[in-house]
């Protein structure tokens, strides 16, 4: 039985031809190459070393054994055979930068360039080569260095704005950076767009208000204002955020008619509502009346049946238009009618109330004034009558606002309001809840 074995060289070799300057690309040339280093390895032994180092005028080369065939001589002599089983050659760059290759080197390029509009491997830059400005990763060649939007010189940074979005260049002269001090810049309208000033001349702070008065319809002035800057008018109450002013508009206001007044409220509630959805509802009659006595409209700010057919007719005005924002308004409207018109109901039977308690008052004021007492009591009337209220932190007494006039104000309440407390004290004790008695109109009461 015969066994046929395939010849055998007595070397496989590794040659590591990684510093050769062209590489070896065909095998004539290794050929070439391996009778050059051949000689000089006779004599040596092979398994010695991990690798022999060739020096060469051309680069190192080295040669590393990589299986000695059985019974074969480990020192190189002139019958030896080799094989060449491997080569280690220059990593090929396939990417090369195209400035790098300009300038006679090589270098792996990891970006392209937006503009050249191709992915060619001889366009590709490296780190140096690329032109990356600050903002956005976005790399050009030299042929295409950017340049700023608004004048034309050499760009340096890439506008973080919502109209630029990171693809519009800029120069210094035109950078803004973030007024928080962050590393973004913006372009100057960007800036001005993201972070509005604020109307208050050399206010530095950001406008991030805007008046809410509104002038034709539903459009609002919109004049910015900073946090510090701004007037409330506070027609949601004491806890809700009141309608932001301007300055203009702070100044006017208390000027606008009582059906004026209330449009504003209307139409200022409307536009919260469309940005917020928690936003504030409505105000309840008395709100309504309290921005009204506040304005100086003291009469109508007890009329609550002409506040409700105000409000009507600033939602007939406000929807006069059509389309999304009538039905938006009409349903505002809508959804506080039913609570108005209990209001209504209730107010009624509180004056009922009130004006049984105010004849009350008219005793006590025959009876505690002696001079006076009469033409006093003959001149009072019921303003206006709060009934007491269960409150979260103790119960409210009932308000009783009666009209006094001018005259004998002074009178009515007494030396350091000794005399209306006493009223005060004597119309609690039929009340639960108990009464305080205010005059209406009267810069010393409460409202
Ligand atoms: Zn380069
Ligand atoms: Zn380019
Ligand atoms: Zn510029
Ligand atoms: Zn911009
Ligand atoms: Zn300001
Ligand atoms: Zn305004």
């Amino acid at each position: 039985m015969t066994t046929v074995v395939a010849p055998v060289a007595d070397m496989q070799i590794l040659l590591d031809v990684r510093e050769w300057p062209d590489g070896l690309h065909d095998a004539g040339r290794i050929a070439d190459l391996w009778n050059m280093l051949e000689p000089v390895l006779h004599g040596h032994d092979l398994t010695r070393r991990p690798r022999y180092t060739l020096g060469h005028p051309n680069g190192d080369v080295h040669i590393a054994l990589a299986r000695l065939a059985p019974g074969a001589d480990p020192v190189v002599g002139p019958s030896t055979t080799f094989q060449i089983v491997g080569m280690l050659e220059p990593a090929k760059v396939r990417y090369r930068c195209q400035g790098c290759a300009a300038e006679g080197r090589e270098r792996y390029g990891s970006f392209t360039c937006r503009d050249c509009g191709t992915d060619a491997l001889d366009k590709r830059l490296c780190d140096v080569h690329a032109r990356i400005l600050d903002g956005a990763l976005i790399s050009t060649c030299a042929a295409h260095e950017p340049t700023c939007a608004e004048c034309g010189a050499t760009a340096t940074f890439r506008c973080a704005g919502g109209r630029c979005q990171r693809q519009k260049a800029h120069c210094d002269r035109h950078r803004r950076t973030h007024p928080s001090g962050s590393d973004r810049s913006y372009c100057p309208s960007c800036y001005d767009a993201q972070f509005p000033a604020c109307e208050q001349g050399g206010c530095t702070n950001m406008g991030t208000a805007r008046c809410e008065v509104t002038e034709v319809g539903l459009r609002q002035c919109g004049v910015r204002m900073c946090a510090q800057h701004l007037r409330r008018w506070q027609v949601f109450g004491g806890e809700g955020l009141g309608l932001a002013l301007c300055r203009r508009h702070h100044r006017e206001l208390p000027g606008y008619s009582p059906p004026v007044l209330i449009r504003q409220i209307v139409a200022g509630a409307y536009l919260r509502s469309r940005r917020r959805r928690d936003a504030e509802p409505l105000p309840s009659l008395r709100g309504f009346g309290h921005s009204l006595r506040r304005a100086g409209h003291t009469e109508l700010a007890l009329d609550f049946r002409w506040i409700l057919r105000t409000i009507d007719a600033a939602q007939h005005d406000l929807t006069g238009t059509g389309g999304r924002d009538s039905e938006g308004v009409l349903a505002l409207v809508q959804r506080r009618h039913g609570r108005w018109d209990d209001e209504i109901k209730k107010i009624a039977a509180g004056n009922d109330r009130g004006a049984e308690l105010v004849e009350r008052l008219k005793i006590l004021v025959r009876h505690a004034i002696p001079v006076h007492g009469d033409v006093i009591a003959a001149n009072l009337s019921l303003a206006d009558y709060n009934r007491p209220r269960a409150h979260r932190d103790g119960d409210r007494p009932g308000l009783l606002f009666v009209r006094v006039p001018e005259a004998y104000r002074g009178i009515f309440i007494g030396r350091q309001g000794a005399l209306i407390r006493y009223f005060s004290e004597q119309l609690s004790q039929g009340e639960q809840g108990g009464v305080r008695v205010q005059i209406e109109g009267d810069k010393r009461g409460s409202r």
